[in-house]
């Protein structure tokens, strides 16, 4: 491109400039409502609903998977404190899952989601080596249970 070329393209292209404040404020205004985080979970993850708080790194992987396959995915738990742990560690006997003892779970990490996809645990409907494959890591003995491998 010859110098006046690029000059009429800097010229055509100001006053696109203008006209960005709008959307700015829109986004200003988004980012100050409490219930944003969750909304803009639910966009970034359109095939993923429920508890989105786990690791965006396992999360993105979890909704890869969910979009290839054209299945819509429900995290019926993501991130939990210790003290959230310790409530379902004291009511295991109820769980029809196993419960890690406080302390130990990965999802007080971030790196663990229990993931159900038409009310079934997922390990019942999507394959462990497809599961592999996108880089999530299906718990034996805990249908429901996905981690992100410890070497992400
Ligand atoms: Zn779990």
């Amino acid at each position: 491109m010859d110098p006046s070329r690029a000059q009429q393209a800097s010229k055509s292209a100001a006053p696109k400039q203008t006209g960005s404040t709008p959307s700015f404020q829109a986004a200003l205004s988004q980012a100050l409502t409490p219930s944003a985080p969750a909304r803009d979970a639910q966009q970034t993850y359109p095939h993923l609903s429920g508890d989105l708080d786990s690791n965006p790194v396992l999360l993105g992987r979890l909704e890869r998977l969910a979009a290839e396959r054209g299945e819509s995915w429900t995290i019926t738990s993501g991130t939990r404190t210790f003290a959230e742990q310790q409530r379902l560690y004291d009511n295991r006997a109820t769980n029809g899952f196993p419960v890690a003892r406080p302390g130990s779970s990965s999802h007080e990490s971030g790196n663990a989601a229990d993931v159900t996809i038409g009310g079934r645990p997922i390990q019942d409907v999507v394959t462990r080596a497809e599961l592999m494959a996108a880089g999530l890591a299906p718990l034996a003995g805990d249908a429901v249970h996905i981690d992100l491998p410890r070497s992400s």
